[in-house]
């Protein structure tokens, strides 16, 4: 059973991609929390930060570089946060690994 961010990069559901190449697809959350809130999805389809293997160490860093791209990209000079929630304490909700990419008003910390 494909994920919902499978069907997102198979261009089954429509989304507002901002950034793709190879490895993975960046696009905006359909509910965002910030001004500027995109996802960062590996197209390997790993369930979360659990299902990371050493082998995906250069996968995992790539997200983070295009993570860095966007925000350049978005505007984002007074920072931003990037989260994985892992787990339903987390509030993952969707199980396909995926990078948030949160800014553009100050950000609360601790988060909730
Ligand atoms: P999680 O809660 O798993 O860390 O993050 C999943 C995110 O996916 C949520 O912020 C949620 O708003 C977003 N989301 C859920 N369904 C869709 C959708 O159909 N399209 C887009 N663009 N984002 C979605």
């Amino acid at each position: 059973m494909p994920t919902l961010f499978e069907k997102i990069i198979a261009r089954e559901i429509p989304a507002d991609i901002v950034y793709e190449d190879d490895r993975c697809i960046a696009f905006r959350d359909i509910a965002p929390k910030a001004p500027t809130h995109v996802l960062v999805v590996p197209k390997k389809a790993l369930t979360s930060v659990d299902d990371v293997t050493a082998a995906d160490a250069p996968l995992v860093g790539h997200l983070f570089v295009v993570a860095a791209h966007i925000a350049a990209q978005e505007g984002l000079t007074n920072g931003y946060r990037t989260v994985f929630n892992t787990g339903r304490d987390a509030g993952q909700t969707v199980d396909h690994l995926h990078l948030h990419v949160l800014g553009g008003r100050p950000l609360a910390w601790p988060p909730g």
